[in-house]
């Protein structure tokens, strides 16, 4: 299993010099299975990048939730438009509505030109059920974590390896019923991705927003007994400097987890002991 980061950042785009390093692309991850088949996690900007290197593709793109961050490079991903691809979508349903109704809705006149009818590249559209269910080899189990509106995060386990991606979530918010369903869905994974917005001096004035610091990150890791932690959904204010030192104040809690930034372009090997690839100054 293999994992590349295509968009690290939370809340709203922010490229410039200040960002160039961990990137200004919005939440999308690219997750290869030993087989190579391709599963898609967020459909924020990031996913525009992925799709223009993939062509007409067979995938299978997973949505946490709605909000523009995870949804808005849908109407930009390439392969949605070519004839001959297939991709399944799931997202979780959300006023009684699913994936299908709430993508369609970012597209209607006059926010975008295309229209829902254009997608001939997308085969299906799914609410994603909380039994886990079969993707190839993998099994994908969801979970509703503490975030504003329906959101999920999700594990998917495939030959031996597991990988578990919470991008938006507020762990010091969770009821301890909540808490504790979103420690049985990390437990034991070989990586957990997870948000860690903001510091511990910016959190009160954040509170209910539904997004986590490096600490809260690192206590939920620890807690499930998780042996690799990275940490994700980058402030869009935050400079890369900030996003180190965020990561420093989560290493300095994080005893003997191993931990590490997610940086647009990097790849993360996860089969026995996770790996980071630097990105190629290319994908930059
Ligand atoms: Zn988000
Ligand atoms: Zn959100």
């Amino acid at each position: 299993m293999e994992i590349r980061y295509w968009g690290t950042r939370g809340s709203v785009p922010a490229p410039g010099p200040s960002t160039v390093r961990h990137g200004g692309n919005t939440s999308c991850v690219e997750l290869r299975l030993s087989d190579d088949s391709l599963i898609i996690i967020d459909a924020g900007t990031g996913i525009r990048a992925l799709g223009a290197s993939l062509g007409r593709c067979e995938a299978t793109l997973l949505l946490t939730h709605y909000h523009w961050d995870h949804i808005q490079g849908m109407p930009f991903f390439a392969p949605a438009y070519i004839p001959g691809s297939r991709i399944t979508i799931y997202g979780p349903e959300s006023s009684g509505r699913g994936p299908g109704h709430w993508l369609e809705e970012q597209m209607t006149v006059p926010y975008f030109p295309a229209v829902p009818a254009q997608l001939c590249g997308v085969s299906d559209y799914n609410c994603t059920p909380f039994e886990p269910f079969r993707l190839g080899d993998a099994v994908v189990r969801a979970e509703r974590v503490c975030h504003p509106s329906v959101t999920l995060g999700y594990r998917i386990e495939e030959a031996g390896s597991s990988f578990v991606y919470i991008s938006d979530d507020e762990v010091d918010d969770a009821t301890p019923q909540q808490l504790q369903k979103i420690i049985a869905l990390a437990q034991g994974a070989d990586v957990l991705l997870h948000d860690s917005q903001y510091s511990e001096g910016e959190y009160p004035g954040h509170r209910g927003w539904g997004h986590s610091t490096p600490r809260m990150a690192v206590q939920l890791a620890q807690e499930a007994g998780v042996k690799h932690l990275v940490l994700f959904h980058h402030d869009p204010s935050h400079s890369d400097e900030q996003v180190e030192a965020l990561a420093d104040e989560g290493r300095s809690l994080a005893g003997d987890l191993a931990l590490s930034v997610a940086r647009e372009g990097d790849v993360l090997q996860i089969t026995g002991t996770p790996t980071i690839e630097r990105a190629r100054q290319s994908v930059l």
